[in-house]
């Protein structure tokens, strides 16, 4: 999206491009921010698209905004601190701006749904993350009712058969986000994306075949395919559909229309995010290397190197299978990034656990990894288990990891 006086904004959804130009200076502005993962963000842009299609303009500041919506994480602690934290500090606007609209979307809005008006009062709407196609007549709810509260979320057995819709957001007019899956099965122990993100859900190839097509025409050159499981793709619709089977059709695609290659430029690139190991199979590997367009990165957390700590996580590889996925990416693909998480402290980790996490670091030779301190999530199997690392040794292993990981 490109803000301000005269910019337009691009939204693909059901196979139909629209496009806005903002010129409406008296309506009603929004601001949003974002917390988390591409999913948020991809949410945020495909909620900004609908409201300014109902004539919103974009406020280029929360002070200048007529509704903030803040789209939240729940995935750590830290994150929901930084939420309620940033929450918090807008009383003054609302004290200044009684109509001021303040709304909590996201994964703390399906976790904590009203509880979330005890800490933070000045807020009206909280509107959970399958819901928010309804955001709109909400906000307008708020407006013309003079309504006080609004809380949209699911209660957990809706999450479990709930259809969900997907969404295509073009970013601008060379690169595109194409959801091709939600939610996830996997139940990692520390995690709490299945209970506030639901089941895992793919869409149909015949849906996103025709829309990827479709943006090629517009001249989209950045193809990112998103899922919070992405390699988990087509579990859900039969043995013949999967990632790899998928990103060949794509292939085919661009082939088909001939796509033209710009001086210095590749062409189409398509990329995935996020993969868990468990489902990264040779076919798919295999796929990655044979095709062009398919970007050589692969973004797979890890999250620990110590085979009992993984158990306890329920992650569902071994240490060594792990490893046995990144020495044949980098054999079929010798230049490939391969980017992963870790978590350290988690429940009873060793300095023994924590030195096969920093083994398997260095066997790996990751191009870039990200630390997080484990913290447990309210609603998870880990939450029962003691969080008996301490605080320090926590703090000393994330930047020890970091450290190895540079030298
Ligand atoms: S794979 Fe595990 S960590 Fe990733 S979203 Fe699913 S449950 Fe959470």
């Amino acid at each position: 999206m490109k803000s301000g006086s005269g910019s337009v904004i691009y939204t693909f959804s059901e196979g139909v491009l629209r496009t806005y130009t903002l010129s409406n200076m008296s309506a009603k502005s929004v601001f949003i921010q974002t917390f988390g993962c591409q999913m948020n963000k991809l949410d945020s842009e495909i909620i900004t698209g609908s409201l300014l299609s109902v004539g919103y303009q974009p406020a280029q500041s929360e002070s200048d905004a007529d509704v903030i919506l803040v789209n939240t994480c729940s995935v750590r602690k830290h994150a929901e601190e930084r939420v309620y934290s940033r929450v918090s500090n807008l009383k003054h606007l609302k004290k200044k701006k009684p109509n001021l609209i303040i709304g909590i979307i996201g994964c703390m809005a399906q976790k904590d749904k009203e509880r979330l008006f005890e800490r933070l009062p000045h807020i009206s709407l909280v509107c959970g993350p399958h819901r928010y196609k309804s955001i709109v007549g909400l906000i307008e709810r708020i407006i013309t009712n003079g309504s006080d509260r609004i809380v949209c979320a699911d209660e957990e057995g809706l999450l479990k058969t709930e259809k969900y819709s997907h969404e295509t957001y073009l970013a601008d007019n060379k690169s595109a986000y194409v959801q091709i899956m939600r939610g996830c099965d996997n139940f990692c122990s520390y995690c709490i994306v299945p209970y506030v993100r639901g089941r895992e859900i793919s869409r149909q190839p015949e849906e996103i075949i025709p829309e990827v097509s479709s943006l090629l025409d517009k001249g989209v050159k950045e193809i990112t395919l998103l899922g919070q499981n992405v390699t988990s793709y087509g579990k859900s619709l039969g043995d013949k559909v999967t990632l790899s089977s998928l990103l060949k059709e794509l292939g085919r695609v661009q082939k088909v229309q001939g796509f033209k290659k710009f001086k210095g430029s590749k062409g189409l690139v398509i990329s995935f995010f996020t993969s868990h190991p468990a489902n990264v199979t040779d076919e798919l590997l295999e796929t990655m290397a044979a095709l062009p367009e398919v970007k050589k990165t692969l973004h797979m957390p890890a999250q620990s190197g110590s085979n009992r700590i993984l158990k306890m996580m329920n992650r569902g590889y071994t240490r060594k299978e792990y490893l046995e996925i990144v020495h044949k990416a980098k054999e079929l693909m010798p230049d490939i990034k391969i980017v992963s998480d870790f978590i350290v402290g988690f429940p009873t980790e060793t300095d023994e656990d924590f030195q096969d996490t920093v083994s398997l670091v260095k066997e790996a030779r990751f191009s870039k990894i990200y630390v997080f301190k484990y913290s447990p999530r309210k609603g998870t199997s880990a939450e029962k288990l003691s969080d008996d690392v301490p605080m320090e040794t926590k703090k000393y292993r994330n930047n020890c990891l970091l450290e190895k990981f540079k030298s």
